[in-house]
């Protein structure tokens, strides 16, 4: 449904109309008495409009827009933006419906908006990075539940990746998370800033992933499967499990690949050789026992073992004032721009998020494209360091 505002709708027909503003705003009075209550007050703007011969919106127009001059229904929508946050891509089976979906975060001067990328069109997030500059074309508005709006694309709809001599500002994606305690960490959370210290290192565990696309390579006879590009010769990458504690319990905590780096202070070169020796890891688990840190993490409900546990989107060491919680640390919604809305044909069920959940959401920088990691490798690797 398109939407605009009463003053936005006068302001057009004053536009195109000789008519002055207390004159319209009359005769969509008018209309609203005509219609006893059976039209709002913007559905009687159009009304109006429409015996004039004036069209409020046209939906067919292709129109470039600033992002804060988005509405809902608009279709067919260019825009000018830089790419704040790309998310990886994940697959769902909903009611024998399979599919794939991954978002981004798109921003100009004016604000930021969710990009949303269903099926074949999430295979286009693997060419964007954070910094790009992206010029899209023919994409529609949809208003998630959360009344956010949303760019989505179809098979009509363009994108230019760096088109030359376009430049965009904008402000820097932050996502909102609540700062808690461990102990205060609901299933209900979908992203929490604690700090606190490592009490317990475990093994780092490699996994094969695709070495063209860095997704996950599942072995398959002699073989590592891409889902992408079939049989690979795989690289490694690795992840490390931690027990973090800030007094009121301990959680386990996933960090992935550069979280991992950056927790042990090692480069990838450096940690990848440890599968070859192991036992050499052992000091660098000595090592970083004790470390205090404060993490950005999504928290994931481990069904197999029926606990939580945060996989770290962000790590740094942690400062005395990172320990001075708010009066109140009650629960603030996580970031609604973060809410995938569900697949048109899962809208009945009341899970809005898409089944296939824990894999991180880590924006994918350029350097590390691959954080798509599936959600089996979290299980996976926390069941076995669980050994
Ligand atoms: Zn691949």
């Amino acid at each position: 449904m398109m939407k605009l505002s009463y003053e936005q709708a006068v302001a057009k027909i004053k536009e195109h109309s000789s008519l002055g503003e207390e004159e319209i705003k009359s005769n969509i009075d008018a209309k609203l008495n005509q219609f006893a209550g059976l039209v709002s007050k913007e559905g009687a703007a159009h009304i109006f409009a429409n015996e004039l011969g004036i069209k409020l919106i046209d939906p067919t127009a292709v129109s470039k827009l600033k992002i804060n001059n988005i509405m809902a229904g608009m279709q067919n929508v260019e825009v000018l933006t830089k790419v704040l946050a790309v998310f990886p891509v994940r697959q769902f089976n909903s009611k024998g419906r399979e599919g794939q979906v991954g978002s981004s975060i798109l921003g100009d001067e004016t604000g930021n908006i969710r990009a949303v990328f269903w099926n074949e069109q999430a295979n286009k997030l693997a060419f964007l990075n954070k910094g790009d500059v992206l010029k899209i074309k023919g994409v529609y508005v949809k208003e998630n539940r959360d009344n956010s709006l949303e760019l989505h694309f179809n098979d009509r709809s363009t994108m230019v990746v760096n088109p030359p001599g376009e430049t965009v500002e904008a402000q820097e994606f932050k996502r909102e998370t609540p700062k808690k305690r461990i102990n205060e960490i609901a299933d209900t959370d979908r992203f929490v800033e604690v700090f606190g210290t490592v009490v317990e290192v475990f093994d780092l565990r490699f996994y094969e992933v695709c070495n063209k696309c860095g997704k996950r390579a599942k072995p398959e006879e002699n073989n590592y499967m891409c889902p992408e590009h079939g049989a690979v010769s795989p690289d490694y990458s690795y992840v490390l499990n931690v027990f973090l504690d800030d007094g009121t319990a301990a959680v386990r905590t996933v960090f992935f690949r550069n979280v991992a780096e950056k927790f042990l202070k090692k480069t990838a070169e450096e940690l990848l050789a440890f599968r070859e020796a192991p036992e050499a890891f052992e000091q660098i688990k000595n090592d970083s026992l004790g470390s205090f840190i404060k993490i950005n993490a999504k928290v994931n409900k481990n069904e197999m073992f029926n606990r939580i546990e945060l996989i770290a989107n962000e790590l740094e060491e942690a400062k005395p004032e990172d320990v001075q919680l708010p009066e109140s640390t009650a629960t603030k919604s996580t970031a609604s721009t973060e809410a995938t809305s569900a697949p048109e044909e899962t809208k009945a069920t009341a899970e809005p998020v898409v089944p296939a959940a824990p894999a991180p959401e880590a924006p994918a920088t350029p350097t590390t494209p691959a954080d798509a990691t599936p959600a089996a490798e979290n299980i996976q690797a926390s069941s076995e360091a669980n050994k």
